[in-house]
């Protein structure tokens, strides 16, 4: 079940105390991928965790995914709900003509860029990463979609540190529903 699985990461998913900053527990990913019977029930849930209606019927047609460990499971989502798939990535690693948005970091400023053209209006995008902190990485990505017109389906994540205000954060774009977590 979807409760034994979120068990399993609590138990299994290592924490680096003061990493990469003092303050910061670490939630390394790491421990996920080097157990594949893990991981492989990890990408189950997180899809059962996917906007749907009824069995097959996807409410997104897009997935943004972020560099670099949302990337990891972002593209067996995005397999999955046989959607394509974006990357967002960090500043001056993607080609051609991009998308930039700031968001603020615990320390200072920080950038994601997506490639122009991918989101148009009358999508419905969903965004995923591995973990919910602050909002911030995942409230740039919502101010991209609505940037280009498109719609916020929903957020996925493996992880949310819900002692952080990063579900409040995002509650500014969708409802508390539609923000998904395992
Ligand atoms: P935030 O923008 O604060 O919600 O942070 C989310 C992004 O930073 C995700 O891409 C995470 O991979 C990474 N991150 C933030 N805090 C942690 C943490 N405690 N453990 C692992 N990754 C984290």
């Amino acid at each position: 079940t979807i409760e034994e699985c979120r068990k399993l990461l609590t138990a299994e998913i290592k924490t680096f105390p003061d990493w990469p900053e003092k303050g910061v527990n670490f939630k390394d990913v790491q421990s996920i991928l080097f157990n594949p019977e893990l991981a492989l029930i990890t990408s189950h849930y997180l899809k059962e965790l996917l906007p749907k209606q009824g069995a097959n019927n996807f409410l997104f047609n897009k997935i943004l995914c972020f560099d670099a460990r949302g990337f990891l499971f972002g593209f067996d989502l995005a397999k999955a709900s046989k959607t394509p798939m974006i990357l967002a990535r960090k500043p001056g690693k993607l080609p051609g003509e991009v998308i930039t948005q700031s968001f603020q970091k615990e320390y200072g400023l920080d950038e994601i860029q997506v490639q122009a053209g991918l989101i148009n209006p009358g999508d419905k995008v969903l965004i995923h990463d591995d973990l919910l902190a602050t909002g911030g990485t995942a409230g740039a990505a919502a101010e991209i979609i609505l940037k280009c017109g498109a719609e916020i389906a929903g957020f996925n994540f493996i992880m949310d540190l819900s002692f952080l205000p990063g579900r409040k954060v995002l509650q500014k774009y969708v409802d508390n529903d539609k923000i998904k977590a395992l």
